[in-house]
């Protein structure tokens, strides 16, 4: 595990060279927020993160229900037994395994390795605008139906879940990249992704934080650029349905 800190944002991140998958702690005045709960065996090295920081973590906060963001919940859960579990409601369906959609969702299926086991049910289901301590919870759909990301206004921080990528190039959910494909594998409805990935540029965060990839301080040009090549790739997989 490698641990990287901005501010009052640590960035944990595990297989750091292979298939990096993050988490974040959160700190506050006397406590911590972790957002994400990463692989199944991560539930030690947040821990002991959390522990050296010399801070509690009193709230789990999912950004979405994909597998390698809640890997290490039921553990955590176990092990945390105080601390409140937030997710949206849209993925608290997902995080128990049920992929159906909602009537006004565009029909395009739900992708990506859904939780099939998850024990922990959630404490809170988290709505655009809510306030985390410091953060503020912004819906952003794309990558799944329910995603979320938080804007940290102290430092300017966006923490994005998987609406950006940034190992393989950075990216909007949805995008393909040869070199880390995955996310863009698991991603659910590109349209909305790419309006989700707008809404996220205009807050102009001075560092990007995502589920995959190192932080990336001064994003919004690199930001800007991956909603242009988004916004391109989109209009000809239209053109291209519309001649075939
Ligand atoms: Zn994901």
């Amino acid at each position: 595990m490698r641990v990287s800190n901005i501010h009052q944002i640590f960035q944990l991140s595990f297989m750091p060279r292979l298939f990096p998958v993050n988490c974040y702690l959160v700190e506050e005045a006397t406590e911590l927020t972790l957002i994400d709960a990463a692989l199944p065996y991560s539930d030690k090295g947040i821990l002991q993160a959390a522990e050296r920081i010399g801070k509690p973590i009193t709230r789990i906060v999912l950004t979405h229900a994909h597998d390698d963001h809640v890997g290490a919940l039921d553990k955590l859960k176990a092990r945390l037994p105080k601390a409140k579990v937030y997710i949206s409601a849209r993925d608290a369906k997902l995080l128990h395994g049920d992929t159906s959609l909602e009537a006004e969702e565009p029909t395009a299926p739900i992708r990506g390795s859904v939780p099939k086991k998850v024990k922990t049910s959630p404490d809170f289901h988290l709505q655009e605008g809510d306030l985390i301590g410091s953060l503020l919870a912004l819906s952003t759909p794309g990558h799944t139906p329910g995603s979320m990301s938080f804007f940290d206004p102290r430092s300017k921080t966006l923490i994005a879940g998987d609406a950006f990528q940034i190992r393989g190039g950075i990216a909007v959910s949805g995008t393909m990249k040869p070199w880390f494909p995955f996310p863009a594998m698991a991603t659910w409805h590109k349209q909305s992704a790419l309006s989700s990935a707008k809404r996220l540029a205009a807050l102009q965060p001075t560092t990007l934080a995502v589920g995959h990839g190192g932080l990336l301080a001064n994003p919004l040009p690199a930001m800007q650029q991956a909603i242009a090549e988004a916004k391109t790739a989109i209009e000809r997989s239209v053109q291209y349905a519309a001649r075939s």
